[in-house]
């Protein structure tokens, strides 16, 4: 896997807002059109004078409130603008739990996802390298257990859909990963950029 990564550079670029560094194409690109507005540039690939932002509702409330953007691009924004990156933002959480069910699903197959509580405190009781993942609605409790656990992943998906991830018809509250995992890196990589 980090071989592969190496192999395939990706430019980094820093948030308008936060400044904070990431992978180009983890950010939003935005641009100045030819009529002085600010568009989302979905293809990366328009020409202009651009900046990105983290796909991240905070950034983008604080580039409202500052105006950061309008001043970067030297550019003018309208209510549309605002409402379409919010749209965008939304459309791109819903891909990444997309994409983590299809991660939980492969772990699944491969027989290394752990699958309640139970197979969680057997795998391993006393270093706890296990990335626990709740649903959310997850009882108290459980998320009172999965709280002793360093690495904890609240997925947007309820207790029926993250047992259907598990590929069980009964309902389970909490599945776990091994750290030492290529599945829990990978999911762990997909949440930290946010
Ligand atoms: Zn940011």
């Amino acid at each position: 896997m980090s071989l592969k990564k190496e192999s395939k550079h990706v430019p980094a670029r820093s948030c308008a807002v936060c400044r904070v560094k990431s992978d180009k194409n983890d950010l939003i690109r935005l641009v100045k059109s030819p009529e002085g507005k600010i568009v989302i540039d979905i293809s990366g690939k328009l020409q202009g004078r651009g900046a990105y932002i983290c796909p991240d509702s905070e950034c983008v409330a604080s580039a409202k409130k500052t105006g950061i953007l309008e001043r970067e691009l030297k550019a003018k924004v309208d209510e549309d603008f605002w409402q379409a990156l919010d749209e965008y933002i939304k459309h791109h959480d819903e891909n990444k739990i997309l994409k983590i069910r299809s991660i939980l699903g492969l772990a699944r197959r491969a027989g290394v996802l752990l699958i309640g509580s139970e197979r969680i405190k057997n795998e391993n009781s006393l270093e706890k390298k296990i990335l626990v993942i709740l649903a959310n609605d997850s009882s108290d409790g459980i998320k009172k257990f999965a709280a002793s656990y360093n690495d904890l992943l609240t997925l947007d998906i309820t207790i029926k859909e993250l047992s259907e991830v598990a590929g069980l018809r009964d309902s389970v509250q909490i599945l776990g990963l091994p750290l030492k995992s290529g599945f829990a890196k990978k999911i762990l990589g997909l949440t930290n950029k946010n």
